[in-house]
């Protein structure tokens, strides 16, 4: 992926994806998911990185969650701290859509896994 554009008008599947990503972030950072299942889940940007924070799984099924369950950390530019062990990478935030998706959060534990 290099910082230049990958099409001429932003309609690639790429580019929507992260159109998608964009309105989250004008909605205060929270996930817009029509079906409800993620919606209002924080989103948390590291270093270029995209991750949606689910909120934290007591099931303790772990196969199914984020990261197979690791309990992360996060830390947001507001001093606000989120804790979820099913945190959900979309990858890293093309060049192209940095400025609109900055990063606002800072891991401040690395993945714990659970005691079994
Ligand atoms: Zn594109």
């Amino acid at each position: 992926m290099t910082s230049a554009q990958c099409c001429v008008d932003e309609t690639c599947y790429t580019c929507r994806y992260w159109h998608e990503k964009s309105e989250w972030a004008a909605n205060g950072d929270r996930v817009i998911d029509p079906s409800g299942i993620m919606d209002g889940a924080p989103v948390a940007r590291v270093d270029g990185q995209h991750f949606i924070l689910k909120p934290y799984d007591q099931t303790g099924d772990r196969q199914w969650l984020g990261f197979r369950g690791c309990e992360i950390t996060f830390r947001f530019s507001d001093g606000r701290e989120v804790v979820s062990n099913d945190v959900w990478s979309q990858g890293e935030i093309p060049a192209r859509f940095r400025e609109r998706l900055p990063d606002n959060a800072v891991i401040v534990s690395q993945p714990q896994e659970p005691t079994p």
